[in-house]
């Protein structure tokens, strides 16, 4: 048996062990491990903001000579830290929703026209309604992939599909939301490419987590969030990244004055910008968009090989715990036992899944989240979960499961989940 005292030994030898007093963790006693859907604070952006609200008193619009390019100027910090790409490729701007939206219609764009759309049919469901609506609007058909439920597609897969129906657009996550499958970013994208569809990935369970290099995949267009792994907080904005060889072939379908050449000179008709900054729509949101500055700033300060070392142990010795002391209570993993092959979560299969999320909040001290039919994600961000934490929280839930606390509570899941 894997004892306590072993996960302590690990977090004192842990190369990141002080990153985690980079953030505000106010309850210690409250195991966190849904990272993955809001992270955590760090302090850094709650002086950042301060800043600018103080800058916002004193200044009022004539500090927007400072705050007007920080979409881009962030953008290149996201671009460099996380996700191998150039200065100029990427902005942080609207959600990831929003940005999927631009993209994938500016993408269409350029291909000949009838030609549909594709994406994996279990992928994240913003996804897959942005995806819907577009088709019904442009009258083009969405083709789904069948995948593994845990494996995800293949590039060979996607190879397969894209021969068989040559979709224009092919949106797929990097990590998958749910089992945190890893995608084979170079090869599907390579597949996608020779049957001519260009690949939109999406980068929101992998940017902050897992090394991101986009140049190498000759990848042309992605989109992610930032309040995952990137801690920028809730509803911070997302990026979207358009290679540059790509970029004054695509126009936004959002015609909004922040992408207007000479914006200031009020002009009659829409001419976009050069460059990324086309893909702006209206004004950015300065405070939030400080908070994904501070984020990003701490995950470049960690480097993202430490970062995805930590999140390959951290998830192993999920696995390796929940083999021990889950599995004997209706537990299954669903996340790739490869590590390899997944991203910074892990995924816990359980007919009681809803209620046992319910109960370790509620009277556990664990903070997971419950993902229908049955899963319950443990998400690992590997800047402030510790081995302990792990340990303690599958400690936890074995203590709940087999008393069977969670059959006191409401089988219905909640707004919320
Ligand atoms: C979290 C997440 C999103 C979030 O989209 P929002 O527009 O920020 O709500 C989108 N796609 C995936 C794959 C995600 O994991």
């Amino acid at each position: 048996m894997t004892s306590r005292d072993q996960a302590l030994e690990r977090d004192s030898v842990d190369p990141l062990r002080e990153f985690r007093d980079r953030f505000a963790i106010t309850d210690p006693d409250v195991i966190y491990v849904d990272g993955n859907s809001l992270g955590r604070l760090p302090f850094a952006a709650q002086e950042r903001v301060q800043q600018r609200i103080d800058e916002w008193a004193r200044e009022l619009v004539t500090a927007w000579k400072r705050w007007i390019d920080l979409p881009t100027e962030i953008g290149d910090l996201i671009a460099e830290a996380a996700l191998g790409a150039r200065a100029g490729e990427v902005l942080v701007a609207d959600s990831t929703t929003v940005n999927l939206y631009k993209l994938v219609v500016a993408a269409l764009e350029i291909q000949p026209p009838g030609r549909g759309l594709m994406m994996d049919t279990a992928d994240f469901p913003t996804d897959r309604y942005v995806l819907q609506g577009i088709a019904r609007q442009r009258g083009i058909g969405l083709h789904y992939l069948e995948s593994d439920p845990i494996d995800g597609p293949s590039a060979a897969d996607v190879r397969h599909a894209c021969t068989e129906t040559s979709p224009a657009v092919l949106v797929l996550s990097h990590v998958h939301y749910r089992s945190a499958a890893l995608a084979d970013l170079d090869g599907i994208t390579r597949a996608a490419r020779e049957t001519g569809t260009v690949v939109v990935w999406d980068l929101s369970h992998s940017v902050g987590a897992v090394p991101i290099d986009l140049r190498r995949a000759r990848a042309e267009l992605a989109v992610g969030c930032t309040y995952k792994y990137l801690n920028a907080g809730p509803g911070a904005p997302a990026f979207l990244y358009v290679g540059s060889e790509l970029q004054e072939r695509l126009r936004s379908p959002i015609w909004g004055w922040f992408g207007q050449a000479d914006q200031f000179e009020m002009g009659r008709t829409y001419d976009p910008q050069p460059g990324i900054r086309r893909f702006l729509a209206g004004t950015p949101s300065i405070l939030p968009l400080v908070c994904v500055e501070a984020g990003v700033e701490l995950v470049a300060e960690a480097g993202l090989s430490e970062i995805r070392a930590k999140g390959t142990a951290l998830t192993e010795f999920t696995i390796a715990l929940s083999d021990e002391r889950l599995a004997s209570l209706g537990f299954a993993v669903r996340t790739p036992r490869d590590p390899r092959r997944r991203g910074a979560h892990v995924s816990l299969q359980h007919a009681d899944a809803w209620q046992i999320c319910q109960a370790l909040i509620d009277r556990g001290g664990v903070i997971p989240d419950f993902r229908p039919p049955q899963v319950i994600r443990i998400g690992l961000p590997p800047l402030y979960t510790r081995y302990v934490d792990v340990w303690d929280a599958i400690d936890r839930i074995a203590a709940i499961v087999s008393k069977g606390v969670q059959r006191g509570y409401d089988p219905a899941p909640g707004r919320i989940t």
